[in-house]
């Protein structure tokens, strides 16, 4: 079973204190995997457990919904941890975390409610979804595995996972094992929780290339430029492409934009009307168009050919605010790869579901 967990870290540097959050796929052994398996069904029933609580007391009383007038997570864990001794000595074996921090959402799905941000809460079912539950306290991470309260020590599947066309075989083939099972039958039921794994384990892959990219252009680069066209053609088969368009230009436009203040970089959006591919990076001449299937730039005044989307990186390398900071690198930060005004080292196009977007550095 994948699971997804998260492991806060502090970063200092220059007096600033920088929280980060960690997504990481967990490779656990057998044992592990029932562990996790148990602690998520303790989080689910003490989410049920409390929303019952909240409920009842709601209704006993016979009183308005209100916030003031129902339990806290607080006062429901404390409740339930005196259960615990004499109803529930089962929950001995699990981390106390899973159930407190499972009541702490309730809070927070009762609030969203209050403030009208979401319906009444719900009670979990088993189906349907992956489950989760969330540890705190005790978690130290070394280089490749990470000490969870109770779990102990739980290695981290991290590198090694990019061959998707592979997952994708792997995908259509259990689309297909789902469809012909019989409706309602256990074997369907399998077959389902099965797509549903494959499913998240693609999700994590994908995410994970985002990751690496928007982390290796913020950390090399000293700018990274985004140029958002707002057109759909361009296409151009990068590698990463895909992984992108599954996650989402805007999702890798946010990445860029909180990875470059970590390390020093800078993320400079270009207008979407700047002639970046149709102007000459050598004499500024701007040619009336420039055909998709052109992939070099050739200047009608000057005679330059130059690669296509490197022309128009050298061009995005001139936008407002970029070549000032070419000049002087952002203090603190990693020394920039690329402090010349001649930014030959990568440029690219992306394309996108939602239009294609270039990216250059
Ligand atoms: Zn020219």
């Amino acid at each position: 079973m994948p699971l997804d967990n998260r492991a806060f870290g502090l970063t200092g540097g220059s007096g600033v204190t920088i929280i980060r959050a960690y997504r990481t796929e967990l490779a656990a052994c057998d044992w592990q995997l029932r562990m996790f398996r148990e602690h998520v069904g303790l989080a689910r029933f003490a989410y049920n457990w409390g929303l019952r609580r909240k409920i009842d007391v709601l209704s006993f009383n016979r009183l308005p919904i209100s916030p003031i007038k129902i339990p806290s997570a607080i006062d429901l864990h404390r409740e339930l941890n005196a259960l615990k001794q004499t109803h529930f000595r089962w929950m001995y074996d699990m981390s106390k975390c899973a159930p407190q921090e499972a009541l702490r959402n309730l809070d927070a799905a009762f609030k969203n409610f209050f403030k009208g941000r979401a319906r009444f809460p719900r009670f979990k079912s088993r189906k349907g979804g992956a489950g989760s539950f969330r540890l705190t306290g005790a978690i130290h991470v070394r280089p490749g595995k990470i000490k969870l309260p109770r779990l102990g020590w739980v290695r981290l599947k991290e590198n090694g996972y990019l061959a998707l066309s592979q997952y994708e075989r792997k995908l259509k083939h259990l689309q297909r094992t789902v469809s012909r099972r019989r409706r309602g039958s256990s074997n369907r039921r399998k077959a389902r929780a099965a797509l549903a794994r494959l499913h998240l384990r693609i999700t994590n892959v994908r995410n994970d290339a985002l990751h690496q990219a928007t982390s290796r252009l913020a950390r090399t680069k000293s700018v990274v430029v985004v140029e958002d066209l707002g057109v759909r053609g361009l296409m151009s088969n990068h590698r990463l492409a895909k992984s992108i368009a599954d996650a989402g230009w805007s999702e890798f436009v946010r990445q860029l934009g909180y990875k470059t203040a970590w390390y020093g970089s800078r993320l400079v959006v270009a207008d979407r009307f700047y002639p970046s591919t149709r102007t000459c990076s050598l004499c500024g001449h701007i040619r009336e168009s420039m055909p998709l299937s052109e992939r070099r730039f050739c200047c009608d005044r000057c005679g330059r050919v130059m690669d296509r989307d490197l022309n128009a990186a050298v061009n995005l390398s001139r936008w407002p605010g970029v070549a000032r900071t070419l000049e002087t690198p952002v203090e603190g930060g990693v020394q920039p790869a690329a402090t010349s005004a001649q930014p030959s080292c990568e440029a690219g196009t992306i394309s996108l579901d939602r239009g294609p977007n270039r990216w250059m550095s």
